[in-house]
């Protein structure tokens, strides 16, 4: 079971996705050009992967459980009532 987050942008709540710089295509074209390029760049995708908002694509998802989270939660049910 995972915790769920809340978005510092948009106020979404629910899970991240994960989102990776670079791109696809590019990773595939180094390695088949140029081999180890490839695997550096492959690397560097993995290591700058972050997670992001499914709502506004930012990478502002926080634990609803953090200080920060529960914070804005109430912030967000007061807004609502
Ligand atoms: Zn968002």
């Amino acid at each position: 079971m995972f915790k769920k987050y809340i978005c510092t942008m948009c106020g979404y709540v629910g899970y991240p996705v994960k989102k990776s710089k670079g791109s696809f295509l590019v990773e595939i074209g180094l390695w088949l050009c140029f081999g180890l390029p490839g695997l550096i760049y492959t690397l560097w995708r993995l290591t700058s992967s972050y997670d992001a908002c499914p709502e506004c694509k930012n990478p502002s998802m926080i634990p609803v459980d953090s200080p920060m989270g529960k914070r804005l939660l109430e912030t967000l049910n007061e807004d609502k009532l």
